[in-house]
C-alpha cells in the first residue's frame, strides 16, 4: 500500500493543484455518506469520483452539483431517469440499478471506496471494488458480516486495505497502531446499551416505531438505529470485528458504557488494556479511514474530563437482548448462519419500521430463521445471496 500512498503524493507534488485522493462513494445521501461529504468539504482536498444512492434525488443532485463527479448511479431507473434531465447541465453520466452500482464501485479514477450504503446489497459492489484494486473504507458492516471469509481474503490476495469506518473497529484499528495484532487477548467492543438499557423483557413489548428511533449518543440512519436498540448492532459489530481482526467470537467481549465515550479497547497479552477515547462524532472515524495514517483536524467538541467525571460500566444483558446472544451464537457456528442473521433482521426491521410486526417480533424472526437454516460452510455469494433470498421467503413470502 506504500505505493499507492506514493502515487497519491506524486500526484500531488511540484504545487500541482491535483488532489492528492480520488474517492467515490456508495450510499452518499445517508447519514455516513453526507458525513463523508461533509468531511471531504471541510478539508478540501479530496476529489469524489463516483455518488451512489437508493432514491433521494434531491439531495444526490445537489451534491452532483457541489462535489462534481464524473459519474453517479441511483438505484431506482426511473428516478435515474429524472435526474438524468436534471443534471444534463453538467459532464456527469447517470447509471442505475446493481449495474450501475458496480460501475460506480468500479470507477476507474477512485484509490479508495466508501462502502455506505446499508444492507447486505452492499455485497456486490464492495467486492468489485476489491477486484479493481480500490482501498475499502467500510462503513457497511452487513457485507462483511455475512461475506467475511470472502472479502478479507480477496484483500489480502488484490493488496488493498480495509479500512473500518464503524467508530469501534476504528477505535480497535487505532489501538492497534504498531502493535503486533497477534498478541490481542481480548477486544473490548463497547455498546451504549441503546434506549432500552435496564429494561426487561416484558417492558419491550409495547415499543413503537418512534420509541425505537430514539438513540441516545449517535445520530444515524433508521436501520442501525432500530438494531442499536435491540443490540442486534452490536451482535453484527462482534461479527464484524472478528473478520477485520482475525479473533475468535469468544475473544470479543462486549461491555456497556452508557455514554459512549469509550468507542473500544484492545486488551493485550500481558494484560495492558488501550482505550480510544473522544465525543460521539462520525466524523473522526470516517476523517481517519480517508486519510490513514495521516490525523489531520477535525473541528467540533472535545471530551472535557472535568466535566464528565466518571465512566461507567456494565454487562449487557443477554436475556433481554437476545438479538446480542443469537449473533454470537451465528458467528461462532459460521458458515451462513451469519447470513440468515442478518437477512432475518434486516427483513424483520424493515417490517417492523412499517408497523407490520411488533418490536419482539424483530428477534423472534431471527431465531425462527436461524432454527430452520440448514448452514452451507463457506458460501460462495451465489450462496450468500440464496441464503438471504430463502430467509426473506420463510419470514413472508419473499416481501
Ligand atoms: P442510511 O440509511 O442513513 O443511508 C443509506 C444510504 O444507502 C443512503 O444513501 C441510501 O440512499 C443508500 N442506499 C440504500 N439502498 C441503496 C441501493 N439499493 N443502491 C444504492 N444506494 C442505496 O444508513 P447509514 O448511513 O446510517 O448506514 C450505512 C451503513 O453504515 C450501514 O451498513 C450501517 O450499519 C453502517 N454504519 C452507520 C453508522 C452511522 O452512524 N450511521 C455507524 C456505523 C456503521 P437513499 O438516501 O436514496 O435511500
Ligand atoms: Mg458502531
Amino acid at each position: 500500500m506504500r505505493e499507492q500512498s506514493a502515487a497519491h503524493e506524486a500526484e500531488a507534488g511540484g504545487g500541482c493543484p491535483v488532489p492528492r485522493r480520488k474517492i467515490s462513494i456508495l450510499g452518499s445521501t445517508g447519514s455516513i455518506g453526507t458525513q463523508t461529504l461533509e468531511v471531504v468539504r471541510n478539508n478540501g482536498d479530496i476529489q469524489v469520483t463516483a455518488l451512489a444512492a437508493g432514491s433521494n434525488t434531491e439531495l444526490l443532485e445537489k451534491q452532483i452539483r457541489e462535489f462534481k463527479p464524473s459519474l453517479a448511479c441511483v438505484w431506482d431507473e426511473e428516478k435515474a431517469g429524472q435526474l438524468k434531465l436534471s443534471v444534463a447541465d453538467l459532464p456527469v453520466r447517470v447509471v442505475s440499478g446493481m449495474e450501475g452500482l458496480l460501475e460506480a464501485a468500479r470507477e476507474k479514477e477512485a484509490h479508495m471506496v466508501v462502502t455506505a450504503v446499508v444492507g447486505m446489497i452492499g455485497i456486490r459492489p464492495t467486492i468489485a471494488a476489491m477486484e479493481a484494486g480500490k482501498d475499502i473504507a467500510l462503513a457497511n458492516k452487513e457485507t462483511l458480516v455475512t461475506a467475511g471469509h470472502i472479502i478479507m481474503p480477496l484483500a489480502k490476495e488484490r493488496g488493498v486495505r480495509i479500512l473500518p469506518v464503524d467508530s469501534e473497529h476504528s477505535a480497535i484499528f487505532q489501538c492497534l497502531n504498531g502493535e503486533d495484532g497477534r498478541r490481542i487477548h481480548k477486544l473490548l467492543l463497547t455498546a451504549s446499551g441503546g434506549p432500552f438499557r435496564g429494561r426487561r423483557l416484558e417492558e419491550l413489548e409495547g415499543v413503537q416505531v418512534e420509541d425505537a428511533l430514539k438513540h441516545p449518543n449517535w445520530s444515524m440512519g433508521r436501520k442501525i438505529t432500530i438494531d442499536s436498540s435491540t443490540m442486534v448492532n452490536k451482535g453484527l459489530e462482534v461479527m464484524e470485528a472478528r473478520w477485520l481482526f482475525g479473533v475468535e467470537i469468544d475473544q470479543i467481549q462486549v461491555v456497556i458504557q452508557p455514554k459512549s465515550v469509550i468507542h473500544s479497547m484492545v486488551e493485550f497479552e500481558d494484560g495492558a488494556v488501550m482505550a480510544q477515547l473522544g465525543t460521539p462524532d462520525m466524523k473522526l472515524p470516517i476523517q481517519y479511514a480517508l486519510y490513514y495514517p495521516e490525523r489531520r483536524f477535525l473541528p467540533g467538541e472535545r471530551l472535557d474530563f472535568w466535566t464528565l467525571g466518571q465512566i461507567v460500566f456494565e454487562k449487557p444483558d443477554f436475556d433481554t437482548f437476545r438479538g446480542l446472544r443469537l449473533a454470537c451464537e451465528a458467528g461462532r457456528r459460521g458458515g451462513s448462519l451469519p447470513v440468515v442473521f442478518n437477512a432475518a433482521n434486516e427483513y424483520a426491521v424493515n417490517e417492523f419500521l412499517n408497523r407490520r410486526i411488533p418490536y419482539l417480533g424483530i428477534v423472534e424472526m431471527i431465531e425462527k430463521a436461524m432454527g430452520s437454516h440448514q448452514v452451507v460452510e463457506n458460501p460462495t455469494v451465489d450462496q450468500i445471496l440464496e441464503a438471504e433470498r430463502e430467509t426473506r421467503e420463510l419470514l413472508g413470502g419473499g416481501r
